[in-house]
Formats: C-alpha cells, structure tokens, sequence
C-alpha cells in the first residue's frame, strides 16, 4: 500500500508528500489501517521506526470527524518529545480545517498554554504532570476525547509517571480508543496495558 491508497482528504495526502513520506514504514502499513478502524493498540516501536505518523495519522482522521474540542490527546515524557510530535502535527495537519493543536508542557509558563486551550483545540499534545495540574484546576475536561496515545510507554514508567498517565486517562470516557506505544514490552508495560487497553491489536516491529 501507500498513502495515496488510505483514502485520505486531498490536504492531507498533499501534506505527507510535501513531507517526504511517499512509502509507509512497516509500522505505519501495520498500525495505520487498525488505528483507523478504532481498535485499542499495544505497539512496540522504536524511535526512528516512523511511530510518530504511525498514531499521528489515525488521531487526525479520527479529530477530523469530531467536533468536540478536544478529541484527541498524545502523552509523552518529556518536553521534547512533546514539541516534536506538535512539529510534525502541524505538518501533517496544515491546510485542514479546524485542528489547533496545544502542547501542555512542563517547564514553560501555564498562561499561554491555558489560553491556547481555550480556543477550541482539536488534539493536545501534554506531559503527564502539566496536564494532570491543569485537569485538577479545571481548566480542561477531556470528556469529549475519543482518542489517546501513550507514547514511549516505557520511558514513562522509568519517569515515574504511571499514576498521572493513570489518573489521566480516568478523566477520559470509558470507550475511547488508546493506542500504547512503548519501545520495550516488559511485563510493567503488560501490565499498564492490561489496565488500559480493551482487546488490543498488538504491534510487533
Ligand atoms: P519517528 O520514528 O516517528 O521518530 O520518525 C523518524 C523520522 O522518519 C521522522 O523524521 C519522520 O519525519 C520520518 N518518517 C516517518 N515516516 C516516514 C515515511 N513513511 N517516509 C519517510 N519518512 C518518514
């Protein structure tokens, strides 16, 4: 397959040609068509792998058929990886209609990412902590969300970070889809897995 077959809008095929993505990795052929299906995945992906469009491309899909804001949430460790993946959301994204995205980011002041949110945003791309405080002011309710990543899983549970991703995700209504993606499947992550996802499609790379 390629991209050109998915049946994606023309803005969007537009975008990953402009973007030099022409083939899809193996991941992407595996991950693309079930995340568009709605299924729950437990992936195992390395960075390099194409893992990022991999979920990026069913989030879009997926927050582009919503109307609530937001729809769709990415949780990843660290800051740096957060403003990557908000990089390439916007490069996928540019020239569709209505898909803000917001990075809720320790390490940068709260304000501007609180009044970013507020201006009906599509898909948030968070740390675990930040997004949690926010959460717990009230500044945000994800009951609307029909689809969350956990991306670098593992990573996540070295961080320490289990309870917010959690806390988090019980913020979430019960039937939203969640993809778990994690370099390593260790029975920690198993065992996230068991308490996150619902009959997951798993991912082998
Ligand atoms: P990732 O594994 O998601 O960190 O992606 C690694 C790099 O590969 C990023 O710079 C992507 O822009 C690029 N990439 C992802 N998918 C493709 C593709 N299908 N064709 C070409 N480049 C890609």
């Amino acid at each position: 397959i390629d991209f050109e077959h998915c049946g994606f809008p023309e803005a969007l095929n537009h975008n990953l040609k402009k973007s030099g993505y022409e083939v899809p990795t193996p991941i992407q052929m595996q991950m693309i068509p079930v995340g568009l299906l709605g299924r729950d995945i437990l992936a195992s992906a390395d960075t390099g792998s194409g893992k990022t469009a991999a979920f990026l491309l069913p989030v879009i899909i997926r927050a582009l058929s919503e109307s609530e804001t937001p729809s769709a949430v990415i949780l990843t460790p660290t800051r740096e990886l957060a403003i990557q993946i908000e990089r390439q959301a916007k490069e996928l994204m540019s020239g569709l209609p209505r898909m803000k995205t917001v990075l809720l980011v320790g390490g940068l002041p709260m304000p501007p990412q609180l009044h970013r949110l507020r201006q009906h945003v599509k898909v948030i791309i968070a740390t675990p902590g930040r997004l949690l405080d926010i959460i717990k002011q009230n500044a945000v309710t994800l009951c609307g969300v029909k689809i969350v990543v956990v991306d670098e899983a593992d990573t996540m549970l070295k961080m320490g970070f289990q309870q917010q991703v959690l806390d988090i995700l019980e913020n979430t209504p019960n039937d939203c889809q969640t993809i778990l993606a994690s370099a390593t499947i260790p029975a920690s992550i198993e065992q996230l897995a068991s308490q996150l996802l619902c009959n997951p499609v798993r991912i082998i790379t």
